[in-house]
């Protein structure tokens, strides 16, 4: 695993090429079409997966960079100036591989991850959210269980359910997905992670969610209808699905804070650019105290932000080192509500021009919503910190 130095900035330079070479030239039209599989594009992950990013959280011996969670959430940020839905359709992916990894058996590892690595559409997502299941498991409410559930049969497991939301739902060719497997017992002590191939056999795929923002990455139902999958495809033990959870994706708030925190990063951008060009009362906007005052703003929760964001990732992957549950939860709500209040001020400053669509100011506002409860409710995970403030 590496982290820093030569190597970090290479793996970034190659990313913000990436976004500005491929990304940013149609990113505004395919966030325009109608239907929302249609705003996806096959070719913009076959060229990241040719610059070495969807594969980039994988260890060398499976033609991976083996970046660390750090380097991770600044790839992710960088993709995100570009593109929100970009951002996710790889941090779901480079998050998973890292997951796979950590918590796979080596028979596992090798089953699944040298075709996932070779296959350049290879993408992954993670299904835990039901139609009426969703804060309940980030909390987490002991009693809340998932409606979605597995059954022991010969050689494995039956699952029958339903999965909503999920990023990557309609694109990926391997899913961690979170069912019950003990009746009485809550998600917490009663749950299991299974890998499900897209081919298994009573899995389908249901609707394309038509969202507001983040429109490059598809989120799609999941259905289950006597959906057998092997013993071989548990992840981690069985009714510890919650563990591998909390065990094996400490980074994955950090990643989401990354990807909102991309979007204020674009709006400042833009935000400086406007305040130097346009004139009123005379003189460019930025000759005007409060235009000032509102651009240190929005850089101050800017720098906070990543602050945060960076600190969370790097403890992801040293633990000893001041690690606690907050660090998981916080990043996220802080960098999605600086994030909101960026974008407003953004859309605020550029008047008129940023309602109306040819600016693109109005993406970057509808991208930034997504994260208001995208990977947990902010206040959600408000309620899962404040149990780490008082361990019982
Ligand atoms: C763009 C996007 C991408 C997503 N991608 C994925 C994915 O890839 N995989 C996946 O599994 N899920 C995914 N999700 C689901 C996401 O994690 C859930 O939407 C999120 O957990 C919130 O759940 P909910 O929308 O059902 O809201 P609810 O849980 O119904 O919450 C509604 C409101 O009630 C509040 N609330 C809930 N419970 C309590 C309580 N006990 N006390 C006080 N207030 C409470 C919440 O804070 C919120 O304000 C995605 C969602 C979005 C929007």
């Amino acid at each position: 695993m590496f982290g820093g130095g030569d190597e970090q900035q290479e793996i970034l330079e190659t990313t913000r090429r990436f976004a500005r070479e491929v990304v940013v030239p149609v990113a505004a039209e395919l966030d325009r079409q109608v239907d929302p599989e249609d705003c996806f594009s096959w070719d913009i992950v076959e060229k990241a997966d040719a610059a070495g990013i969807r594969t980039a959280t994988l260890s060398g011996e499976y033609g991976g960079a083996g970046i660390d969670s750090l380097t991770t959430a600044m790839v992710i940020e960088e993709l995100a100036k570009a593109d929100l839905g970009v951002s996710v359709i790889f941090a779901q992916t480079l998050k998973i591989a890292q997951t796979l990894q950590g918590a796979a058996t080596p028979e596992q590892r090798e089953r699944f991850i040298p075709d996932y690595a070779a296959d350049s559409r290879g993408l992954l997502a993670i299904g835990i959210t039901e139609p009426d299941r969703s804060s309940d498991y980030i909390i987490p409410f002991a009693e809340g269980d998932y409606r979605t559930r597995a059954v022991r049969a010969e050689g494995g497991w039956v699952i029958n359910g339903q999965k909503h939301f999920i990023s990557n739902g309609n694109r990926a060719r391997l899913y961690l997905l979170f069912a019950q497997t003990e009746q009485g017992k809550g998600l917490v002590e009663g749950s299991t992670c299974f890998l499900v191939e897209r081919t298994a056999p009573g899995f389908s795929i249901g609707r394309v969610h038509d969202k507001m923002g983040e429109r490059l990455v598809n989120n799609a139902e999941l259905f289950f209808e006597d959906c057998f999958v092997p013993d071989e495809n548990v992840l981690g033990e069985v009714g510890q699905g919650f563990q591998v959870l909390a065990r094996f994706f400490p980074a994955s708030n950090a990643y989401a804070a990354a990807s909102v925190l991309g979007v204020a990063e674009a709006a400042y951008e833009r935000s400086f650019q406007w305040a130097e060009t346009r004139v009123q009362g005379g003189r460019p906007l930025i000759e005007h105290a409060p235009v000032r005052q509102t651009l240190a703003r929005i850089r101050m929760l800017n720098d906070a932000s990543q602050a945060y964001v960076y600190r969370s990732a790097w403890l992801a992957d040293h633990r000893d080192q001041g690690w606690d549950g907050t660090v998981g939860a916080l990043p996220k709500v802080f960098a999605a509500e600086a994030a909101w209040e960026v974008v407003t001020e953004t859309l605020e400053l550029h008047g008129g021009y940023g309602y109306m669509r040819e600016l693109g100011i109005e993406k970057l506002v509808r991208d930034a919503a997504a994260f208001l409860h995208s990977d947990g409710a902010n206040k959600a995970l408000l309620l899962k910190a404040a149990r780490f403030l008082r361990p019982s």
